[in-house]
């Protein structure tokens, strides 16, 4: 009999499960080419061809016994040393391999810095729309979800309400830029404007509260769009980083997160994390993996076929009449239903053989979302079909 605690999460993935089967049985029916299958954020944009020649010469070259050996549970040094130096570069931070703590992706990252800091029934405020599993990862350690409101003209946060939802019980704050679902990156003036208000509420309550950055998309930025290096702005930070979709990697399941010096007892908190690592059953991330990035620490996935998908979907679904903001980053458009009923809205879409995801999925009803990670083809082909939609609500 499986626990009480798992019930809710099965319920809700038979729902997910549905949908993944409801789009097989279409592609079964009407031929793959003829279904509109935007509901996935899985990468269509193959890793870089780095990835493969690192996979073979580290096979050639490393002694096996080490390569495949356990480590310490922060990961390999010299792994650590490169990507902080890689950071380092590029924004113009300190770090060293002793601010790095290797990991199985950034879900298994959210969850050790969860694990590190959470008492139960401490709060965690995330601003909505959101990645819905944090729910379940916070669940993981029995802290309690508080919801914040973004601007729904866009999607910012509302740094008013924000700040009076900060109380006493207020243990962190997750931000995610590039965004899941909304594709929108936080300026600099927002990320400056957060973090003073999280110091003034540590010194006015007397409690540490922290700011986790989930950046899984952060190399997933248009238009020259800068994403704000948050621990700049705020020393209680922890970046949560993955390489599942900046190197279109997400099986292979590797990250990392930064703990920076600046952060209330830094030594401490790493050894935690590392710790987190160790007890929540991943160990070490995955050695090979490991290695292969310290080789392709600054290689890049084709951004350009993703922007081309970005500009194709945007005007295309503009010109069908559907109301969206413009997404700078990551690879999805969040797009306003014609009804309030969103549920309602995917429905009918899906009679025109489109799949989207509804915005409860993203603690945000009356919005969809689309995910363009898919090839170009599926996007000016689907565009028929999401005329013929349009005009059914009249648009
Ligand atoms: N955070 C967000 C916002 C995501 O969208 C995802 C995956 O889609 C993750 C975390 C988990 O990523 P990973 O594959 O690195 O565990």
């Amino acid at each position: 009999m499986i626990a009480e605690r798992m019930k809710p999460l099965m319920a809700n993935n038979s729902a997910i499960r549905t949908m993944f089967e409801e789009g097989g049985r279409l592609k079964a029916k009407y031929g793959a080419e003829n279904v509109f299958d935007f509901s996935l954020g899985n990468p269509n944009v193959p890793a870089p061809a780095e990835i493969k020649d690192a996979v073979l010469e580290i096979m050639e070259e490393m002694d096996p016994v080490e390569l495949h050996g356990y480590m310490s549970n922060a990961g390999f040094e010299d792994v650590r040393e490169t990507i902080a130096q890689s950071i380092n570069r590029r924004f113009g931070t300190g770090f060293g391999s002793r601010n790095i703590v290797m990991t199985v992706g950034a879900a298994s990252g959210l969850n050790i810095v969860l694990k590190t800091i959470i008492n139960p029934d401490e709060e965690v405020v995330i601003f909505a729309p959101y990645f819905l599993e944090y729910n379940w990862y916070v669940k993981n350690y029995d802290g309690k979800v508080v919801q914040a409101p973004t601007d729904k003209e866009t999607f910012y946060p509302d740094l008013d309400a924000f700040e009076g939802l900060i109380t006493e019980k207020t243990r962190a704050v997750i931000i995610n830029t590039p965004n899941n679902p909304t594709g929108v990156i936080y300026s600099e003036e927002t990320i400056r404007k957060l973090g003073e208000i999280l110091d003034r509420k540590q010194k006015e309550l007397g409690t540490t509260i922290f700011l986790i950055a989930d950046e899984p998309y952060r190399e997933l930025a248009y238009d020259g769009v800068e994403v704000p290096y948050v621990t700049k702005y705020y020393n209680n930070t922890f970046v949560v980083y993955s390489y599942s979709k900046s190197l279109s990697l997400p099986g292979e399941r590797i990250g990392y997160v930064v703990i920076p010096d600046e952060m209330e007892e830094s030594e401490l908190v790493f050894d935690t994390v590392a710790a987190a690592n160790r007890i929540n059953g991943s160990v070490n991330a995955p050695s090979l993996q490991q290695k292969i990035i310290a080789k392709c620490v600054d290689a890049q996935v084709n951004l350009e076929a993703y922007d081309k998908n970005r500009t194709a979907l945007y005007e295309g679904l503009k010109d069908c009449g559907f109301d969206c903001v413009k997404p700078e980053g990551a690879f999805y458009m969040f797009i306003k239903s014609p009804v309030e009923d969103e549920k309602e809205f995917c429905a009918a879409a899906k009679k025109y053989n489109i799949l989207i995801v509804p915005g409860s999925s993203f603690a945000c009803p009356g919005y969809v979302r689309l995910a363009y990670c898919v090839s170009y083809e599926t996007i000016v082909n689907s565009m028929p079909s999401f005329k013929k939609l349009a005009a059914e609500y009249g648009l």
